[in-house]
């Protein structure tokens, strides 16, 4: 199947992050055992939604792991000038939700199986698609954890997030917090028999506030990264029905970016604790994913960047699983077709040559791992 026509059919289904994507699993599973892949199907705690893991090559000797979401944020933006989840070129530019976060990648990717498979590699390159990496990389966890019984410890992973297919060595990692006061309601004329859950929820944000200060003027810092500390902001707050009445429920949401090295749940830490101490308080990790952070001289960094014939970018200011790989002892990087400032909006989109220019760089990983006799077809791309 050519990379257009891929990509197209990845578009049509819609996996919107938080919803079931059973489909689409199994269409790209059917569509890896026609090409003799078989795929290991890895669910999470939800019961509706998988991530999926494949192996072209000897399972048994460390190789390569390609990595995408095969989620896509909502589509609903009033903008798009036709339906989202069908793929339509206008100018060269391929526009549908996920095109190029980041069903594209995993679109050149897919195309690239046939070759790869009549390549006899000698290294496997693995293929590992997840699910919910835009709540947070709820998804890719369950994946990592099964690794070692799916494969030899691979060399590296390359996470094929926008990034112009620049490889991209250093992210911030994040956590996101939940609380929630409760109190007891009441007439404002008498505090002292209700409880006041706006009041009991501030100590926490305070104390919030106060971290994200104290990161800024005396945190550890790191000049690849803007800013170079670790942020903490308070993004959401709401409590309260009206002025006469003494609130019963008092809620906010916090979310921290950590620099590679800074575990971004530690940054929560002051605020847990006074919810520890509160019982009127209580608090959810939303979600969490730590930062990354590879050497230009790494071998996976020179390897992509030979690959990719693109240098190293020292650092992006958004997230990826990457940092969840290298957490697992997967050395990681990310590289991927296209530019992260066409996600999340209406009219999103990637190009046949960006899309061309991913699926190259997958064979030319492959042509590294053969014992060198074969010669790939070039990559249908219609
Ligand atoms: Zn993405």
């Amino acid at each position: 199947m050519n990379l257009q026509s891929m990509l197209s059919s990845l578009v049509a289904f819609r996996s919107v992050v938080g919803t079931h994507n059973g489909a689409l699993v199994d269409y790209i599973r059917d569509f890896l055992a026609t090409q003799g892949v078989e795929s290991v199907v890895v669910g999470g705690p939800e019961g509706d939604r998988f991530n999926l893991f494949a192996t072209i090559g000897p399972p048994d000797v460390p190789g390569y792991i390609l990595s995408g979401h095969l989620d896509v944020v909502p589509a609903n933006e009033p903008a798009w000038e036709g339906d989202p989840f069908r793929l339509r070129e206008v100018e060269g530019r391929l526009v549908g939700r996920g095109a190029v976060d980041m069903k594209g990648f995993v679109a050149a990717v897919l195309s690239a199986v046939p070759d790869l498979v009549a390549m006899n590699l000698t290294r496997p390159i693995h293929i590992a698609l997840s699910y919910d990496e835009e709540a947070g990389c709820r998804g890719v966890p369950h994946l990592i954890a099964k690794l070692p019984t799916l494969c030899a410890p691979p060399l590296g992973c390359i996470v094929g997030e926008p990034s112009g297919l620049v490889p991209v060595l250093r992210h911030k990692g994040k956590a996101a917090l939940r609380i929630v006061a409760a109190g007891k309601s009441g007439h404002s004329s008498r505090p002292d028999l209700g409880r006041n859950a706006i009041h009991a929820i501030l100590p926490a944000l305070a104390a919030m506030a106060d971290e994200a200060e104290a990161q800024r003027v005396g945190g550890p810092s790191d000049s690849h990264f803007a800013p170079p500390y670790s942020t903490i902001q308070i993004g959401r707050i709401s409590g309260g029905e009206a002025l006469n009445i003494i609130p019963d429920r008092a809620e906010a949401e916090i979310e921290a970016r950590a620099i590679a090295g800074v575990d971004p749940l530690a940054l929560l830490e002051p605020a847990l604790r006074i919810v520890a101490a509160d019982d009127a308080l209580s608090a959810e990790i939303v979600a969490s994913y730590p930062g990354l952070a590879i050497g230009e001289d790494h071998p996976l960094a020179e390897l992509v960047s030979d690959l990719s014939g693109n240098k190293p970018l020292a650092a992006v200011s958004y997230g990826t699983e990457a940092g969840l790989y290298q957490a697992a002892g997967v050395p990681a990087i990310v590289c991927g077709p296209g530019d992260i400032s066409r996600a999340h909006k209406p009219e999103e989109y990637i190009t046949v040559q960006e899309l061309r220019a991913a699926a190259e760089m997958v064979l030319r990983l492959g042509r590294r791992l053969t014992a060198g006799q074969s010669r790939p077809r070039a990559v249908g791309t219609g």
